[in-house]
């Protein structure tokens, strides 16, 4: 292909869509906000929750493991402290979607859509905040999206990798920086976790690492021994350590269950 980057960036971006709460432009959050409730997408008995404070690090994430609505290629996803999160009606309709992911993702039976997301390790950096989708409810002025999360693993999600220059520049066109992991906050918000944990005396537990570890795994050992309260997802080939902390933080990988 010989066209110029401005080319390409205009053919590509008209046709691209991200999600239906940032395709027609961003929505500034309010100030004053202080909450509102999710609904799912029954049309009987649909399950409400209530999210009782405005939320945080609104963003899109392209990982496989986030509810998506039909159509879109990312989900959008913000957090709120767990003690502002409050199931009001048919909450007998919810279940976990993996109960060994970092996450506990609560789906609704009737249609699918996640409710909210809750971490049960308390080692986890993110441990107290629960992740929710804002576009289920009606209210006006949650925070606005600020950046586009693993943004390549839309990939696995089976999107053309050809079609990664548009999307990437329609992201950046919306104001959503994308990063392939999270964003710099938040990523330096981990790695100051893992350095506080780092720091202290090795858990007495250390010495259980998981039987026949690869190199790679061993390797891993030191900077993954903070999260051994969840379970390690098994190494696969070609991947890094890297990709792995991730995993286990936050399941954003293929694994399905
Ligand atoms: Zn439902
Ligand atoms: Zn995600």
């Amino acid at each position: 292909m010989i066209w110029s980057s401005e080319e390409r960036t205009m053919a590509n971006t008209q046709t691209v869509l991200i999600h239906p709460a940032v395709d027609n432009g961003i929505k500034r959050g309010k100030p004053d906000f202080s909450g509102g409730v999710l609904t799912c997408h029954c049309t009987s008995k649909p399950v409400k929750v209530r999210v009782s404070a405005q939320t945080a690090h609104n963003h899109v994430c392209g990982c496989t493991k986030c509810w998506k609505p039909k159509g879109a290629i990312f989900s959008q996803v913000a957090v709120v402290s767990r003690d502002a999160v409050q199931v009001l009606e048919n909450g007998d309709k919810l279940q976990v979607v993996n109960k060994d992911a970092p996450i506990q993702r609560y789906a609704c039976t009737g249609c699918g859509v996640h409710m909210y997301g809750r971490i049960e390790n308390k080692d986890h950096p993110f441990y107290g905040l629960d992740f929710v989708h804002t576009e289920l409810s009606k209210d006006e002025g949650w925070s606005a999206p600020e950046f586009a999360a693993f943004v390549s693993s839309v990939i696995e999600s089976g999107v053309d990798p050809s079609r990664m220059d548009g999307i990437r520049a329609r992201l950046r066109e919306l104001g959503l920086t994308p990063y392939d992991t999270l964003s710099p906050p938040l990523m330096d918000a981990i790695a100051t976790h893992a350095a506080k944990r780092q720091a202290k005396p090795a858990p007495a537990q250390a010495g259980q690492s998981a039987p026949a570890a690869s190199a790679e795994a061993r390797q891993g050992a030191a900077t993954e021994a903070q999260w051994k309260s969840a379970p390690t997802p098994p190494a696969k080939k070609n991947e890094s350590i890297f990709a792995r902390l991730l995993d286990k933080l936050f399941g954003g990988g293929q694994r399905q269950g």
